[in-house]
């Protein structure tokens, strides 16, 4: 038994049921037992490995394509650089390599942002960007300059956002709880049918057939807050920013909730606070918010944007010198993030820009 889930066992002994977000929530960020706020899960010896982790490469086609946009934006100094959710700043690192490489001068203009929960990570982040010698600022929660151009990228961090889950049953949506069995261990169960507004009024708007007896609904409130709120920052300045996260871009029901330790699946109820916890990411209430927002929007999958951005042009050249062996494992690098068996097609690109501006990478 884990110290978080003996924690929870006795919490809803005491106040009764946990909704599935606020479960969530707990084991990732719980300030004492929290899954991110404990542990180094990210690598290759964490739980799971990120696109960031896998190659260089994919750093530095999101670093073409953040000098690419800064440019059709009319080069904004100061300009801020923001990333939500930044693992161990691998990612950081290689856009800003990338970044400074093309435009020598970036020190003297950029400021950087982390939008970070961890302790650990942030840690993690401080060692590894310390040699690039910028001004960095780190957030537990949203943050936007409100009068500054600014890109916010963010690799993997919606699925992290904790998401509510509901289940039709005999006529009617009821919300998955996390209750005690009788033996006292950690079960879901439904609860029973309240009048929801907002339930419905999110259904309402996400151009789903009529649900199916047993159907999943997910929701994610806090990804959508967040997209609200980036919109709405936005819209102050010329800005932009990219997500890359797996899920979907057209609305679809389904059960993605689940928990990964050390590379493997797990039981989500008997590894609280030891294994990552996600769910797969509905963009299209965000595309529909951002709209809504009068934001530009692009979309399209992992391995189309990478192909389209020339990571195997960059791949060539960058395998060049080096021996069949290492050109070997740069081709396998390439296959897992881009082609659709791997990454490629799981994994989807959502771009937002404030004004008129055709961002690399989409069609
Ligand atoms: N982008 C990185 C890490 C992805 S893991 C990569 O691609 O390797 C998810 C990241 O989001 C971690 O850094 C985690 O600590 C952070 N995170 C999770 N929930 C968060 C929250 N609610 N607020 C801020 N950061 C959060």
């Amino acid at each position: 038994m884990t110290p978080l889930q003996t924690r929870l066992i006795r919490q809803i002994q005491e106040e009764g049921p946990l909704s599935l977000d606020r479960y969530m929530q707990l084991c990732l960020t719980d300030p004492e037992d929290g899954y991110y706020t404990t542990k180094q899960a990210i690598g290759r010896q964490g739980d799971f490995v990120t696109a960031p982790e896998i190659s260089q490469l994919f750093g530095e086609m999101l670093g073409i394509w953040l000098v690419d946009l800064w440019q059709k934006m009319a080069c904004p100094r100061p300009f801020h650089l923001i990333e939500a959710g930044p693992g161990r700043g691998t990612l950081m690192a290689d856009i800003l390599r990338c970044f400074l490489k093309l435009v020598p001068d970036g020190k003297n203009f950029l400021h950087l942002h982390l939008i970070e929960k961890s302790p650990v990570l942030k840690k993690k982040q401080k060692e590894i960007l310390a040699s690039f010698n910028l001004p960095i600022k780190w957030h537990s929660a949203f943050f936007a300059p409100k009068k500054d151009s600014f890109i916010l990228v963010a690799n993997e961090f919606l699925d992290a956002l904790p998401i509510k889950q509901f289940q039709f049953q005999e006529g009617r949506w009821h919300e998955k709880m996390i209750g005690l069995s009788e033996t006292e261990e950690l079960i879901i169960g439904l609860a029973p049918t309240r009048n929801n507004d907002a339930l419905f009024e999110v259904l309402s708007t996400s151009k789903l057939p009529p649900p199916k007896e047993g159907d999943i609904f997910e929701v994610c409130a806090q990804a959508r807050h967040f997209i609200s709120t980036l919109c709405k920052t936005m819209k102050l300045t010329k800005s932009a920013s990219i997500f890359i996260d797996y899920g979907h871009l057209k609305g679809a029901y389904g059960d993605t909730f689940q928990a990964i330790t050390n590379h493997k699946f797990a039981n989500p109820l008997t590894t609280a606070g030891e294994a990552d916890l996600t769910a797969h990411v509905d963009f299209a209430p965000l595309i529909a918010i951002a709209k809504e927002k009068g934001i530009h929007n692009f979309a399209t999958t992992q391995g189309d944007f990478l192909i389209k951005m020339g990571i195997l042009e960059r791949a060539g050249r960058l395998g060049a010198s080096l021996s069949s062996q290492k050109q070997q494992e740069i081709r396998k690098d390439v296959e897992r993030l881009a082609h659709e068996d791997h990454m490629g097609s799981l994994f989807k690109v959502m771009a937002l820009t404030s004004n008129k501006v055709f961002p690399h990478g989409f069609s």
